[in-house]
């Protein structure tokens, strides 16, 4: 087997990629967003979202069934009900966080999320940091070493599922605007920049790696490309082809991979077949999301939001 098959096979059995078959369902992570920044009922998820109300109501269901959200009947007369986080779900709040950050530096200016964050138990405006529990310094992809785990044994290939290519739902516009949703919303998006981190950059390596079809393959490299996630550049060995290598807006989408798959973790019965090595301190590990003033882990409950989120971009 190719190195490439190699890291396709554990990369997809890896807890990333339990993670990833989750919540890449177009909607799902601006829904998790929106209920992490206060919205319980339909209308308040509708009102923030702008999103088409059968959508909202398949979204939602989806989400109860997968164990993220839960009803909660909070009126008798009449029945209603809201939604709101199960641990699974607050257990993302990790990802959401590094999902903000990405937002922040690399976004497009107008999004849901909040500009800025207090840390309630030091007092100070933070910025999540996802630090390594070992040695306390930030996790980035450059001195992470990916590694194999012994338990990495050959899964079934995944057939691809019935999911036809939608526009995510930020994309507007003609222009294509960047903002994370673009990218992770996308299961086979993701799935390629996870592969792209773990050192693939040839389109055949790409596509053994993640048995995808080449139709689909050659559609998500460029629409990773036009989001400058990936740049193409010839390949040194046969200036013919291409290389795809992680542009500085893709590999920071680092932390939020490791963040994802530490949270796949929970819906794995498995150990992980891929292990990431911290080099600084040579420990194994997926960090902690922590507060960059005082470095302790940053809980949804010491979190707060000085000004109000905008309720919706389409508003401005
Ligand atoms: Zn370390
Ligand atoms: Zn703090």
């Amino acid at each position: 087997m190719s190195a490439a098959e190699d890291w396709g096979l554990a990369l997809r059995g890896s807890h990333l990629a339990a993670a990833i078959d989750r919540i890449t369902e177009p909607w799902s992570n601006a829904i998790i967003r929106a209920a992490f920044l206060g919205a319980r009922q339909f209308e308040m998820f509708q009102q923030a979202l702008d999103i088409p109300r059968q959508t909202l109501s398949l979204r939602l269901r989806g989400l109860v069934e997968m164990g993220l959200l839960r009803r909660h009947q909070y009126q008798t007369q009449p029945v209603r009900e809201e939604y709101r986080l199960t641990s699974l779900g607050k257990d993302l709040y990790g990802n959401v966080l590094t999902s903000w950050l990405w937002d922040r530096r690399w976004g497009d200016p107008h999004q849901l999320m909040p500009k800025k964050l207090v840390h309630r138990r030091c007092s100070h405006a933070c910025t999540p940091l996802l630090l390594c529990p070992h040695c306390t310094e930030p996790l980035s992809l450059d001195r992470m070493q990916p590694v194999l785990a012994a338990s990495a044994m050959p899964v079934a290939l995944r057939t691809e599922r019935n999911r036809r290519w939608r526009k995510p739902p930020s994309t507007g516009g003609p222009t294509l605007e960047r903002d994370i949703l673009a990218v992770i919303d996308d299961r086979w998006s993701l799935l390629l920049v996870a592969a792209a981190t773990l050192g693939l950059s040839r389109y055949d390596e790409f596509a053994q790696a993640l048995a995808i079809s080449s139709a689909v393959l050659a559609q998500r490299l460029q629409r990773l490309c036009l989001l400058d996630v990936l740049r193409s550049q010839p390949d040194p060995d046969d200036a013919r082809r291409a290389r795809y290598l992680l542009a500085p807006a893709g590999t920071a989408l680092f932390p939020y991979l490791l963040t994802l798959s530490a949270w796949g973790q929970a819906l794995a019965n498995a150990p992980d077949t891929i292990a990431w090595v911290h080099s600084p301190c040579g420990q194994t590990t997926r960090g902690q999301v922590a507060c960059s003033h005082c470095r302790q882990t940053l809980l949804p409950q010491e979190v707060v939001r000085p000004a109000a989120p905008t309720k919706t971009k389409l508003n401005d």
